[in-house]
């Protein structure tokens, strides 16, 4: 099984994250703090949610703007 390794922001321990979890909010297994949701795979967001992603994330964002013309 695919999996992904992100650092506690409190207690600087590695934790792996099942790719299958992706998007969802994890707990720290040695201080129990709430992990930010790990995206793997680029989002897709339009204007109904992306201000509310954006500022709900806890870690940096990527973005990628286009139009069909
Ligand atoms: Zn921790």
């Amino acid at each position: 099984m695919t999996s992904y390794q992100i650092k506690c922001p409190g207690c600087g321990a590695v934790n792996r994250i099942p790719a299958d979890k992706e998007g969802v909010a994890g707990t720290c297994g040695n201080c129990r703090a709430k992990l930010p949701p790990l995206y793997s795979t680029p989002r897709e967001l339009h204007d109904a949610d992306f201000d509310a992603f954006v500022a709900a994330y806890p870690g940096p964002v990527l973005a990628e703007f286009w139009a069909p013309w």
